[in-house]
């Protein structure tokens, strides 16, 4: 048997007529750029997540560095975010010219240890951008106080965390990911819970004056056509994409269903095993599993031994940022932030797709299993 790490032709094959025919609607009209489909995506995402407003854009990455350009994360401003995530979420402080300033995880979540916030915010301080990864939201009770109390702007990354919500203590109601800082972003990347057939990504506010600028900002900072109010970017979602994603968003409940059943057969099988941890979700939350990890004893031979048994892991994150060479320039060393560096050696992460069959997943686990045994 072989279980492939991420596949998106099994759901292409499912609902094939039903893609194609949104794609080819598209082909028709000839507006390849802006279309119908992008606004409607837009109109559909506000619905789905509560956001007053969203503006598409060309990626994940791109909806980053535009927010953070728009909440002013330049000369030298310090944002306070995690070293343990996929480096577009640091990036995007850098690249305008801001210091990102790390702060260790918390080791049951891998999210940012808010606890750890206070004591790293200086005068020097603008913003915090907590990142939602894998399963579940970071701590937003703390983050929007901590926020609230010093004047920082908050900007979400939840480009993993479509679907997931936060209701925390302070709240009455669940509210979904990135529409409860000033700023959130999705990455609709083929393998995210809400994945394209290429790249796209959102910006979310319920802020109308950072709304109108992410407009402007996606198309060259002009006000209208030819009137550039603001140096701004080419990045638009593409309308065949837009097309797509309108479709997936339809079954995007059934597909989270299906996810979280996929991570109870996992901890069925895997709870009682000593060589491995399965993470647990904190505070109250509803979390969805776009990715399922474990921390496990010998990662790396446990890896390539499920590798030869024709089984797909990944490794999300091998290198903590703050050990990156594009990073050397912060001066942070090993041993820095210890629970995000140890994490990083032992964590792999499990084949996990609404498609996933209850057959495979016991395969993914008796052959762990068998590796221990060994
Ligand atoms: C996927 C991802 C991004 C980047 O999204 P793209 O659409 O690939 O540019 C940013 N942050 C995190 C945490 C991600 O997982």
């Amino acid at each position: 048997m072989e279980v492939k790490f991420f596949t998106p032709t099994r759901e292409y094959t499912e609902k094939k007529d039903e893609f194609n025919r949104a794609i080819h609607s598209v082909l028709n009209s000839g507006n390849f750029i802006m279309g119908r489909e992008v606004t409607d995506f837009e109109d559909a995402i506000k619905k789905y997540t509560g956001a007053k407003y969203a503006v598409s854009v060309a990626s994940g990455t791109d909806a980053l560095v535009i927010s953070s350009d728009i909440l002013g994360f330049k000369n030298g401003k310090e944002v306070i975010t995690s070293p343990f995530t996929f480096l577009a979420s640091t990036s995007c402080i850098a690249k305008g010219g801001a210091k990102p300033v790390f702060v260790d995880i918390d080791e049951d979540t891998f999210n940012i240890d808010a606890n750890k916030i206070e004591e790293k915010i200086s005068p020097n301080t603008v913003g915090i951008l907590p990142i939602h990864l894998f399963s579940q939201m970071s701590d937003m009770d703390k983050v929007t106080d901590l926020a609230s109390k010093n004047n920082l702007v908050v900007l979400e990354d939840a480009a993993e965390a479509f679907g997931m919500k936060w209701k925390g203590k302070n709240n009455d109601v669940y509210r979904h990911s990135g529409t409860i800082g000033d700023m959130g972003i999705f990455s609709f990347f083929p393998t995210k819970t809400l994945g394209g057939y290429g790249d796209g990504g959102m910006i979310v506010t319920n802020d109308a004056k950072l709304a109108e600028m992410a407009k402007m900002f996606r198309v060259h900072g002009a006000s209208k056509k030819y009137h550039y109010d603001y140096l701004g970017y080419n990045s638009r979602l593409d309308t065949i994409q837009a097309a797509v994603l309108s479709v997936k968003l339809k079954y995007v409940d059934e597909a989270i269903e299906k996810r979280e059943k996929v991570s109870t057969w996992y901890k069925e099988r895997l709870d009682n095993c000593d060589y491995i941890k399965i993470p647990s979700v904190k505070g109250e939350q509803r979390p969805v599993y776009y990715v399922f990890n474990i921390l496990a004893q010998s990662r790396d031979k446990l890896a390539a031994y499920l590798k030869q048994n024709n089984i797909g892991t990944s490794i999300y994150y091998p290198i903590p940022l703050h050990l990156q060479k594009c990073f050397n320039y912060l001066k942070y060393k090993e041993g820095d932030f210890p629970v995000a560096e140890k994490v990083s050696k032992e964590i792999l992460a499990l084949p996990i797709y609404p498609e996933i069959t209850e057959n495979e997943v016991d395969f993914v686990c008796s052959t762990i299993k068998r590796f221990y045994k060994k």
